[in-house]
């Protein structure tokens, strides 16, 4: 088979020619500055796009994307594929740059990067898959076709800068649309040099885009602009729900992943031991900064006190620190006001168990599990977001699903037992998104994700992620002929 003609690799990135105009005239706040948040160092600053920029994004987004919709299937995945292997050939320097500006765990970066392949692959896999639908009808033939949107906003937060940015885009491109990016404002990095990236690999100058600036002023843009068909948000509930009340004035399709405030819970019957060690990292890993996180341990009374003795040392050795070194399993937190914000959900003289932390420069917060806390308390309730979890004994069944589903998310869950029949009983009755038994596993790009209740609106990757960035069309074909 002869290899198809690809596109001209367009050599000249676009966020320099924007940086550079963007740079000509900045403001007295013009820039984003990025900092290293396990030292306070300056990595860089990158100006910060105005709402003219977003504009001219999406003009270039508008023509970029009709001539890809027009590409045959086989070379959109093409292309894709091509994008996922030049990301995997700088796996390493973008797990990097996601260790120095997000502070995450070189060991989770490198996870992260390799997780933006995938989608990529995942989502190129579906390109000449997405295939529409012959419905029966009398006197004619009748088709269900999937078109695509347009142009995409993806805004992204700042807790996993380069997953999620990925969900978004790589199915939206894949469906024959183009995505213009906005990054959060502390991590927008990661999100500049895939977008170089994807012009190394061939895609069409404008297709993919990157958009660093303010939420209210870029990204506000986006969710405004009359020439943005879907807005793919994910970040705080309240901004989301200005993402979606803003988005209905236009009918905007609007998917949202918002927070969460995951309950785990432990059955008598569990495998304590197992349970009481993967529980550590089920709400520190990212330091906490995971919409999935199981902040809300809940555990029967009868072993209560046995899960603390064994989760004690679990929490008290997990080492903290340097986030580039291999031995780390969990950084600072993003930012000083994150930090300030965690600081004051939680007591220094409230009972529970403590882990270490580094001194210093650098946004440190020890890991911490409280105990004989009001279910009802600030803690027990709100997403704290850091590294930070409560511990609610229960006494049956039906008290442990109460408490599970007595808050306003519903992203993610973990059940602890032994019986397969209450593992199903009990997952049947949590109301999430996203449970495992057994397991704290959440996130797989092959299987849907997303939030019931005020987690969200909408599900991202798994086998319909595709369909989600397409409007069915209904096409119905006379074979009576033209009357005549
Ligand atoms: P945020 O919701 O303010 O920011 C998320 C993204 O939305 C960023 O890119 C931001 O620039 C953008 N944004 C902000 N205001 C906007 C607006 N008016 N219009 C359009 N886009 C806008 O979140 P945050 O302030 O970075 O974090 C605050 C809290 O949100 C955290 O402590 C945490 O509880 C929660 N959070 C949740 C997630 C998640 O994965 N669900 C991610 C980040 C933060």
């Amino acid at each position: 088979m002869g290899a198809a003609p690809l596109l001209r690799t367009p050599v000249r990135p676009p966020l320099p020619e924007t940086s550079a105009e963007r740079s000509a005239t900045p403001g007295p706040d013009a820039g984003l500055r990025v900092l290293n948040p396990a030292t306070e160092e300056v990595v860089a600053t990158v100006p910060a796009a105005t709402a003219a920029d977003a504009d001219a994004a999406v003009a270039r987004a508008v023509r970029a994307q009709a001539s890809w919709a027009a590409l045959p299937p086989g070379d959109r995945a093409r292309l894709l594929r091509r994008f996922a292997v030049t990301v995997d050939g700088h796996l390493e320097e973008l797990a990097r740059l996601e260790v120095r500006e997000a502070g995450h765990t070189i060991g989770n970066a490198r996870w992260e990067a390799g997780n933006v392949r995938d989608l990529l692959d995942y989502a190129a896999g579906g390109v000449e898959r997405l295939t529409g639908r012959q419905i029966p009808v009398p006197g004619g033939l009748d088709v269900t076709v999937l078109e695509p949107l347009g142009v995409v906003g993806v805004i992204a937060p700042w807790n996993f800068p380069l997953p999620i940015a990925a969900w978004g885009t790589a199915p939206a491109l894949a469906a024959g649309n183009a995505v213009v990016l906005k990054p959060a404002e502390t991590t927008p990095l990661t999100a500049l040099r895939l977008a170089e990236l994807a012009l190394t690999a061939g895609l069409p100058e404008g297709l993919f885009q990157v958009l660093p600036g303010r939420g209210p002023v870029a990204g506000d843009a986006l969710v405004e602009h009359p020439d943005v068909a879907k807005i793919v948000f994910t970040g705080s509930t309240a901004v989301g729900r200005q993402v979606l009340a803003k988005g209905a004035a236009r009918l905007k399709r609007v998917t949202l992943e918002l927070g969460g405030k995951s309950p785990s819970i432990v059955f008598a019957d569990a495998d304590l031991e197992a349970a009481a060690a993967a529980a550590p990292m089920s709400f520190l890993d990212n330091a906490g900064q995971d919409c999935c996180a199981r902040t809300r341990i809940l555990v029967h009374a009868s072993v209560h006190d046995r899960f603390l003795d064994l989760l004690a040392p679990a929490v008290e050795s997990v080492v903290v620190g340097d986030p580039a070194d291999e031995s780390t399993e969990m950084g600072p937190l993003i930012s000083r006001s994150q930090l300030d914000r965690v600081r004051s959900y939680v007591d220094p003289q409230a009972p529970g168990i403590r882990g270490k932390a580094p001194e210093g420069p650098g946004f440190w917060f020890a890991p911490t599990v409280l105990t004989d806390v009001d279910p009802r308390a600030r803690v027990a309730v709100e997403e704290v977001f850091g590294p930070v979890a409560v511990v609610l004994p229960f006494e049956d069944e039906a008290e442990a699903v109460r408490l599970a589903n007595d808050t306003d998310y519903g992203l993610s869950g973990s059940i602890w037992t032994r019986d397969v029949g209450r593992a199903l009983r009990v997952s049947q009755a949590v109301r999430a998104g996203n449970l495992s038994v057994n397991s704290h596993s959440s996130v797989r790009y092959w299987t849907p994700f997303g939030g019931f209740k005020q987690s969200g609106i909408g599900r991202e990757l798994g086998p319909d992620a595709l369909t989600a960035f397409t409007e069915p069309k209904n096409v119905f074909i006379s074979t009576e002929g033209p009357a005549q």
